[in-house]
């Protein structure tokens, strides 16, 4: 497996070759950074943890750099920190059994230049190579810019492939902005219950984000419940954690329809819903 980026750093914890732990592999996330996949695809990591015949791969788009240093991290170097940040990637891919995690190297500006070709030529060669069956990424109405040019990223690389070659589901999840507000019949809901210490230990491993006083892991798990909890007034729990998503197959199923018509449709359906919960009841 060769990668454009001189920075890629390719891990396999249980040491087989890159190419045979791409090929076992049935769950894969593409993440913009290192943490988003432990906060949006945990689904896909407890799917495959300690089973043989599912497999767990992450992706790491780009190399984490700029990110906030305070705290024990306050005196650290770029590359000093780009290295802990990668060291905690990789220490999240060894905690959750997966099969690979890729970081691809690229600085964020590189990843929201349009021009920027690498970074899709790398996303095809690895789904061509692993064929996952389910993939998780970021949702097109995430607000984060670089989550959002890494799902672009990720939409040309899919749409690169020859359609039978495509994931069966490709689901769009959460990390800067939930995905509550889509209608229940929209929104997927992955069930995430039953795995507590494992939720938390993933997130844990990312001292360096959360040293800075930035408590994802508690957000996320907060989320999680508060997922499961929201979703229908009229049953009791079910679940106690969910996590939401957006299924973005028709994105693969035609491919002239762009990720902004696609999220016009989804806030043209919120808007109608509470609209005419707001007719059924106001005098006016
Ligand atoms: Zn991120």
């Amino acid at each position: 497996m060769q990668l454009n980026h001189s920075q890629a750093d390719l891990y396999v914890p249980d040491g087989i070759s890159i190419e045979e732990a791409l090929r076992r592999t049935t769950c894969m996330g593409i993440g913009a950074h290192q943490d988003d996949l432990e906060v949006f695809a945990f689904h896909g990591i407890i799917r495959c943890y300690d089973q043989n015949d599912e497999w767990f791969t992450g992706v790491t788009v780009t190399n984490g750099s700029g990110s906030a240093r305070s705290g024990p991290y306050s005196s650290f170097s770029d590359e000093e920190m780009l290295e802990a940040r990668r060291l905690e990637q990789r220490a999240a891919a060894d905690l959750g059994k997966y099969s690979a995690q890729l970081q691809l190297g690229y600085d964020s500006s590189e990843i929201k230049s349009r021009e920027s070709r690498s970074p899709i030529e790398d996303l095809k060669r690895i789904l061509e190579a692993a064929r996952p069956e389910v993939l998780y990424l970021h949702n097109p109405a995430d607000k984060h810019e670089t989550h959002i040019a890494s799902l672009v990223k990720c939409v040309e690389a899919i749409r690169a492939l020859d359609p039978g070659a495509r994931p069966a589901k490709v689901y769009g999840c959460e990390v800067w902005r939930d995905l509550d507000w889509l209608s229940d019949e929209q929104k997927i809901c992955l069930d995430v219950s039953g795995h507590e210490e494992l939720a938390a230990s993933l997130l844990e491993v990312f001292d360096t984000q959360i040293a800075g006083g930035k408590r994802y892991d508690l957000a996320t798990l907060g989320r999680r419940r508060a997922n499961a909890t929201f979703y229908d007034s009229h049953q009791i729990d079910r679940s106690d954690s969910v996590t939401f998503a957006m299924d973005l197959s028709p994105l693969f199923d035609s491919d002239i329809l762009s990720l902004e018509e696609f999220v016009e449709s989804k806030i043209q359906d919120f808007r109608a819903e509470a609209i005419n919960s707001l007719k059924r009841f106001e005098n006016r």
